[in-house]
């Protein structure tokens, strides 16, 4: 759908100088995933952290002429042939413009909201009813207040069903999404903790989330929960209310019964005065609550939809999120093994872009044929086309008829396959090496079993890092502090056992200041991938001097012996004003200068030019803990006085930095210039803050179950006393995978399905023991060791340690596994 600029103008009630003709077809938000410039209109946002009208330069040069701004500046009036929309709120525009375009359509719209199971009942519902339906939906989970107005953005005349995810994380935001999907029916999913922070109670939120069905038809919801059950009567929605339950025989769809079997469920059900048995591939209690949602809808919207059995048996499973995997001979995987259309394929191939390793690296996407897209094959392939040379994709492999029918569309290195198994069988299949590889295909293509071949089989355990979650805690502390103070991000040590390149790539992304790394080595490491962002090497070994002007590296210097032996260096090389970073000692009582040398130090600094101090800065000693909140303050009193010293002996202006991530929870008033933020960047407060996500779960899955008798013994040195019968699972983690053997004979616990589970006997190499009588728990099921559901910091206080450890133990043959939400 297009609009003139003229039109958007007068819909979001903007100012503007002049207006030159334009067509748009495209509202951009993220700088990063333009394709299509001419077409784009850019809506330059303000948040808490970040402000778009920065990139608009950017953007200029990349020929896009249109956008939405809150503020004007000289700059922008020099682009004489660009679009200057002015609003005062650029979000609200967008959201504006949404509702206008929502409001075209007179078709059914299904709203759905709640804590979990949103996207899954969305993409269940896809696959159910696309065969009736032409449907428009929500990308993955573009729920929020961008989220939204983007996917209603996608509406167009050929849409017969539209299916729309809300999520909120506010009081207020719902009242501004509900008029812009205007939803015609409602579904709720549950209601748990999920966001409640900015909520007093669940009950508000969920009076909150109920505004989205203000102007429904027909709402849906699991009417055995109370607390929802109550808050529709509430709400006076309930004229308009179709629950399930499994327990009132008069509600409008009775679940009479439930039967689980090894790999799928029967579900019994009455409507309307009729039985009914639908068989669904999952066991989980998730899934046959997300299908009972849509069940209900079904009935509702197109009651014969539901007596297509076979639909349900062939119900899949929903791939949540993109993930980076290791693949055979150097490769990278992207697995989007689930669906093609074309707005995912968009958002996949940013993912991939922005997940290059290196340049050496080449970047493949396996493509199949993109099915239900409406529009005609060759208009349709003329545009994949586009995209997928715009974000620089070096090869493609299509599979599929379309695609080799079209595959002259292409001017990239390309080669084409009828089918799955041709291209598995052929020659090239073999030939892959050293590419970032997307893989995207409709369901049916079956592409899991490419990935399935790619991917490198390794050890079971894996370390999960969730990227979202990095991004959410760094702008949680940017929040905290000045607009203006800059960030050091710690990425030693191997980002804290996380994997720093991925970090530090995710960083450098959000636009951190400066990373800082241990030894020349690791900083190396980074400039090699691809980090072109400063770097501080905190402990720099003489003989790293090399390593560290080679790639730019940005020493800490704490001693004259340091400084003299870098000066001299400098001279020798010719180099001038190299940045250095002036450590003091004001307490911590390790590395660094103490204020009696600052006079020296000046003098030093101000006879030669070889080096520039960048900074100055100090290390708090106890800065967690109210106990030592004297002693803090009297070392940044003391930091204070010699980082004056040090800037006024030298004459120029100079960093100034003394807070650690404790440092920047408890004594922000003192962040000084800059902050050094670790420990909670990867989801560990050292003063209980609860806004942080968790990032790295510890995950294996269990290979074998055994029952034990009672009296019988467990593991080397009998020490695993099985007194009762029990059922214990075995799995493959050990000490030398960093699972500390001292929480061995119940000391430890893991989670299984939500559920403790102790650790039996003593904990071997690389496997232990766990007992999981009682729980629902089969061969291949996950098993999680530290998390959401078992925070580190309780497994580093079982162990008299602390989260820092732990991390930093995990051994390197723990494959890490990096995803986004
Ligand atoms: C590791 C380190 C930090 C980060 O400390 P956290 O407690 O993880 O926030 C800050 N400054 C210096 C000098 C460090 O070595």
């Amino acid at each position: 759908m297009e609009y003139s600029i003229k039109e958007i103008a007068e819909i979001i009630a903007a100012t503007y100088p002049k207006l030159k003709d334009s067509t748009i077809s495209i509202l951009l938000t993220d700088s990063r995933s333009l394709s299509f410039p001419e077409q784009s209109l850019f809506f330059a946002l303000k948040t808490k952290t970040n402000d778009g009208h920065k990139y608009i330069k950017e953007l200029y040069k990349l020929r896009v002429r249109n956008f939405v701004v809150s503020e004007m500046s000289p700059d922008f009036e020099k682009m004489k042939d660009a679009n200057f929309l002015i609003v005062k709120d650029t979000v609200r525009a967008l959201q504006k413009l949404a509702i206008f375009h929502r409001k075209r359509f007179n078709i059914p719209v299904i709203g759905i909201t709640g804590s979990n199971g949103k996207t899954v009942v969305k993409e269940f519902l896809y696959q159910l009813l696309h065969t009736e339906f032409n449907i428009v939906r929500s990308p993955r989970s573009y729920n929020s207040q961008l989220g939204v107005p983007l996917s209603i953005w996608q509406m167009s005349d050929k849409n017969t069903l539209g299916i729309f995810e809300a999520g909120i994380s506010q009081p207020d935001e719902m009242e501004r999404l509900q008029p812009i999907i205007a939803p015609t029916i409602g579904i709720i999913t549950n209601i748990g903790e999920a966001h409640q922070e900015n909520f007093i109670s669940i009950k508000q939120k969920l009076q909150e989330k109920l505004m989205l069905f203000k102007d429904c038809e027909a709402i849906i919801y699991d009417g055995d929960d109370t607390v929802i059950a109550n808050s529709i009567e509430a709400a006076c929605l309930s004229h308009k209310a179709i629950a399930w339950s499994h327990t009132d025989s008069e509600a409008p769809l009775y679940i009479s019964s439930i039967e689980k079997m090894a790999h799928q469920s029967i579900i019994r059900c009455t409507t309307l005065g009729f039985d009914r048995f639908i068989t669904i591939p999952f066991t989980d209690d998730a899934s046959i609550e997300n299908v009972l949602h849509c069940i209900a809808l079904m009935l509702y919207l197109k009651p014969t939809s539901v007596n297509n059995e076979a639909r349900f048996t062939k119900l899949e499973p929903v791939a949540m999120r993109l993930d980076v995997k290791q693949g055979i001979n150097n490769c990278l995987l992207i697995n989007d093994t689930y669906n093609s259309d074309i707005n995912s394929l968009d958002i996949a191939l940013d993912f991939q872009q922005s997940r290059m390793v290196s340049r050496e690296m080449k970047r493949t996407l396996i493509l199949s044929d993109i099915l239900q897209s409406g529009t005609l094959p060759k208009s349709l392939y003329k545009k994949v086309a586009d995209m997928v040379q715009r974000k620089k994709v070096d090869r493609i492999i299509g599979i599929g008829k379309d695609m080799v029918t079209f595959g002259d569309t292409f001017n990239i290195e390309k080669e084409f396959y009828n089918t799955t198994t041709e291209f598995i069988n052929s020659s090239s299949f073999k030939n892959f090496n050293n590419e970032l590889i997307l893989i995207k295909g409709s369901r049916h293509f079956h592409f899991e079993q490419i990935s399935d071949l790619l991917e490198k089989k390794v050890h079971e355990t894996i370390l999960e890092v969730n990227l979202d979650a990095i991004v959410h805690n760094f702008n949680y502390y940017r929040s905290k502090l000045k607009p203006e103070t800059k960030m050091v991000c710690m990425v030693k040590a191997f980002g804290y056992g996380i994997g720093s390149y991925e970090l530090a790539k995710t960083l450098q992304e959000h636009r951190c200041d400066y990373l800082a790394v241990a030894v020349a080595d690791e900083g190396a490491e980074l400039r090699k991938e691809g980090i072109s962002i400063p770097i501080i090497v905190m402990n720099p070994e003489f003989s790293s001097l090399n390593v560290l002007f080679e790639n730019q590296l940005e020493p800490e210097v704490y001693s004259f012996r340091m400084l003299d032996a870098f000066i001299r260096e400098t001279e020798k090389r010719g180099i001038t004003s190299y940045p250095i970073h002036i450590k003091i000692d004001t307490g911590m009582h390790r590395l660094g200068f103490e204020l009696g040398d600052i006079p020296l130090l000046c003098e030093r600094i101000k006879g030669q030019s070889g080096i520039v101090v960048r900074s100055v800065f100090s290390h708090l000693a106890g800065s967690d803990s109210d106990e030592f909140d004297d002693f803090t303050l009297s070392q940044i009193e003391l930091f204070t006085q010699a980082a004056k010293a040090l800037e006024e002996g030298c004459e120029y202006k100079i960093i100034k930095h003394i807070l650690n991530s404790a440092g920047i929870e408890r004594f922000a008033e003192h962040q000084k210039d800059m902050v050094r933020l670790g420990i909670s960047l990867y989801g560990v407060s050292a003063s209980g803050q609860k806004g942080l996500h968790n990032v790295s779960t510890l995950r294996t899955s269990i290979l074998q179950i055994r029952n034990v008798p009672a009296g019988s013994t467990v593991g080397y040195s009998r020490r695993g006393k099985i007194e009762h019968d029990s059922r214990i699972a075995i799995i493959p983690i050990g000490y030398a995978d960093g699972l500390n053997r001292r929480l061995s004979c119940g000391v430890g616990e893991v989670v299984i399905k939500g559920k403790r589970c102790p650790i039996v006997g003593n904990i071997c190499m690389d496997t232990c023991m766990i007992d999981i009588t009682g729980i629902d728990a089969h061969e291949g099921d996950s098993v999680i060791i530290f998390g959401e559901e078992l925070p580190v910091s309780e497994l580093a206080e079982k162990l008299g340690t602390i989260p820092y450890e732990i991390f930093t133990s995990i051994s390197p043959r723990v494959k890490r596994v990096y995803f986004r939400e």
